[in-house]
């Protein structure tokens, strides 16, 4: 099967990060962090329904003037999720621009920070000069956008300040095999879509199903049920190497196909890594190793091996692949 997401970082590993990735089936796209943003094109950009900000360091989410700028005509709203500030730098970077004639601007943008055990929300419209208009909260149990086929989990790290890691997660894929089915005497008919739903929301194995003349049990029937797991990506930057750091990262990211991580120090620079809150390039390697994750993508590097830019990767690497 295609994959359904595309995914590539917009930058180098020594520019600002931002991860864009398209949604193939679906005519839109997802946005993790946004740094400098000029390279993708007008049509890139116009797709992004989603930015999800890990923190608001200025690396981070200095683009989101350009998606602005972009979208102001867009009729589709942007939704835009970060840390509990989110919602405050959002609304300093729409006062500081002037918002007269712009009413028929179609852009409404709904911000979403994660403070806790809640969601914030708050919606900025242009057809009332972007004011901020509180929503109601709604409690956040890990999962920050749950779409028809994917869902976007976070998680809070420490950066000094709170920084989110996120994943993205395709729902997995339910395919009946009709060869099996009428093999087993069976009609198609809509119980089937009972029977995917039970599937996804693991119903216990002896529910039972009408189909046709037959009844049976969920158990019996998933030998006609061929079921694919998703794909999953993560993305993981700015965070302090400390364990407690790390064990919510090896969680969030668990069975990735590509986890793409910060890989700001060397481990030589640990003390460095430890003041600036940063992971380490081996640090990355062993969270993607202890995860079980396929593809590691390392980013974000610290200017100062410039000089080097192959050692960040080939040490993540070491680690990531070694027995
Ligand atoms: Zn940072
Ligand atoms: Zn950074």
């Amino acid at each position: 099967m295609k994959p359904t997401f595309h995914h590539r970082p917009v930058n180098g590993p020594f520019e600002d990060p931002c991860l864009y990735v398209r949604l193939l089936r679906e005519k839109r796209a997802l946005m993790f962090d946004s740094g400098e943003i000029s390279r993708l094109s007008a049509g890139d950009i116009l797709k992004v329904t989603d930015v999800f900000v890990s923190h608001t360091h200025i690396d981070h989410f200095i683009g989101f003037d350009s998606l602005l700028r972009m979208l102001l005509r867009r009729e589709q709203p942007l939704r835009v999720y970060g840390p509990s500030n989110i919602i405050d730098c959002v609304e300093g970077k729409l006062r500081g621009y002037t918002w007269n004639l712009i009413e028929e601007c179609p852009l409404r943008i709904e911000v979403f920070g994660i403070d806790g055990d809640a969601i914030r929300h708050s919606s900025f419209y242009a057809e009332n000069s972007f004011k901020k208009v509180r929503r109601q909260d709604r409690p956040f149990h890990g999962i920050v956008l749950e779409a028809d086929s994917f869902k976007v989990k976070a998680a809070s790290l420490r950066h000094d300040i709170q920084c989110l890691g996120y994943s993205l997660e395709e729902d997995m894929h339910i395919n009946i095999d009709k060869a099996a089915l009428s093999g087993m005497g069976l009609p198609v008919g809509p119980w089937i879509g009972d029977l995917k739903r039970a599937i996804r929301e693991e119903a216990p194995e002896d529910k039972e199903f009408q189909a046709g003349q037959k009844t049976l049990k969920l158990r019996e029937l998933k030998r006609a049920v061929i079921i694919t797991k998703g794909q999953k990506l993560s993305y993981v930057m700015d965070a302090s190497p400390d364990e407690e750091n790390i064990k919510k990262i090896i969680e969030l990211v668990r069975g990735s196909d590509t986890l793409y991580s910060e890989a700001y120090f060397l481990e030589a620079d640990r003390q460095r890594a430890v003041q600036r809150n940063h992971l380490t390039a081996k640090i990355s390697g062993r969270i993607a190793k202890e995860a079980g994750v396929k593809d590691l993508v390392v980013m974000h590097f610290s200017p100062k091996y410039r000089d080097t830019p192959d050692a960040p990767v080939i040490e993540a690497m070491e680690e990531f692949r070694r027995f």
